[in-house]
């Protein structure tokens, strides 16, 4: 996500999880007169002190966090006067209630409170994803949307407001969320992007969630650009980018989310399978090193996965696909045909000590699926997953890794053997 996170993974253990919840690490930066940035290790909210009262953007991720930013506004400024959320992640709206002693405005996308009920909805399977992706406890019973409070007014396509000396441009997009808000604030030629920007390669594919836009993101990006911005806030990532910078991170992202959508459409168009693609598609070189695309949060084949899935349906056009039987079963039949599982046992073994750790996974897997208390498996498992683990940098495929190491080691703990 940013430099102070890609630090902390590098210093962690190989085989650690990525740990980004760092409660109660609040710290502050003040890159204009007039506007403040509240930073955690996941997310960053923003005010902006106006001659009549404070405009927030985003709340942080709970109220522990939110109420120290709280006593830092009316510090520096205050009252309250609105809230923006810049769309419905609770790391965004986690820390809102907080606030409603201040009796604010809150202003968000009107497809904001639809995406809050999915959570609610969902509240055991986003509770299972956030622990593997987070590398935190599940626990079902946590709130979804953490001290969220619902907006006051919602807008459709743009909405302009004036706030004492300032004047505050409201703009939707379909981006990481379909409810995303940016703003802009002419007076101060700033601009507060939400999780456009994480300042690392953006997130516009997750294995866990359906919803990234990469087609109307680069041209939200493209329309911020067109702003031209001197300061621009990004609540995801380092947060503060002023002067030349600006444009560069944005030159950059908005390249990098073309050259992997146009890729993905172009591979569909020529009936290519996306088990080929996601290995196919690259950034362009002159953008591998770049500082504003590292793969810290997500990653290239991510994207492409969550691009084909906005265009295509399920059916990969081999009709052994189009209603299968339980993978189990099939699985089940080959296992059957092999006959022999120390014969998996030892290609996958080779497999692995030939560095081929993602085949030696789906080689061993016929074996794991058929018997997954196999105890050899189980520990070659954890080595290769291990290996996987040791050069991914990325947190949410690192994280996936050390989430079913662990699994392997709890079965081999309660079977009473060693790794
Ligand atoms: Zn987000």
């Amino acid at each position: 996500m940013n430099d102070e996170l890609k630090r902390r993974v590098e210093n962690v253990e190989k085989k650690q999880a990525v740990q980004v919840i760092d409660f109660n690490n609040v710290k502050f930066e003040n890159p204009h007169p007039d506007v403040h940035v509240a930073k955690i290790p996941i997310a960053n909210a923003s005010w902006i002190n106006t001659s009549d009262g404070v405009v927030l953007v985003d709340t942080l991720l709970r109220t522990s966090v939110s109420a120290q930013m709280r006593e830092k506004i009316l510090e520096t400024g205050g009252p309250i006067k609105k809230i923006i959320y810049t769309h419905h992640h609770v790391d965004h709206v986690g820390g809102a209630r907080v606030f409603e002693k201040d009796k604010p405005e809150i202003i968000a996308h009107q497809y904001l409170p639809d995406d809050i009920e999915k959570f609610q909805i969902l509240k055991e399977h986003r509770a299972r994803i956030a622990s593997i992706q987070f590398n935190i406890p599940f626990d079902p019973n946590r709130p979804a949307s953490g001290g969220y409070l619902p907006p006051t007014q919602t807008y459709s396509d743009s909405m302009v407001f004036t706030q004492g000396d300032k004047t505050f441009e409201l703009y939707h997009a379909r981006a990481e969320t379909d409810d995303a808000t940016w703003v802009f604030v002419p007076e101060i030629k700033a601009a507060f992007v939400g999780d456009l920007i994480i300042s690392n390669f953006p997130n516009i594919g997750n294995p866990f969630k359906p919803d990234r836009f990469a087609l109307p993101w680069a041209r939200a990006l493209e329309k911020i650009r067109d702003k031209q911005p001197q300061l621009l806030v990004a609540h995801g990532g380092r947060a503060v980018y002023q002067g030349d910078e600006v444009k560069e991170l944005l030159d950059a992202t908005i390249e990098a989310i073309y050259a992997i959508h146009d890729q993905v459409v172009d591979a569909i168009n020529k009936d290519v399978p996306i088990d080929e693609m996601i290995h196919d598609i690259a950034l362009p070189d002159h953008l591998k090193d770049s500082p504003y695309l590292q793969f810290v949060y997500s990653r290239p084949e991510f994207a492409v996965y969550n691009i084909y899935r906005r265009y295509h349906g399920y059916f990969d056009h081999n009709p052994a696909h189009l209603l299968p039987r339980p993978e189990k079963e099939v699985n089940s039949e080959v296992f059957k045909l092999i006959g022999d599982p120390q014969a998996i046992l030892n290609r996958a073994t080779e497999l692995f000590d030939t560095d081929q750790p993602q085949l030696a996974l789906q080689v061993l897997d016929i074996l794991l699926k058929q018997d997954p208390d196999h105890i050899e498996g189980r520990r070659l498992h954890y080595r290769i997953l291990e290996l996987l683990c040791e050069t991914d940098y990325c947190l949410m495929s690192r994280n996936t890794w050390v989430y079913f190491m662990e699994q392997d080691k709890t079965l081999l703990k309660e079977k009473g053997v060693e790794l």
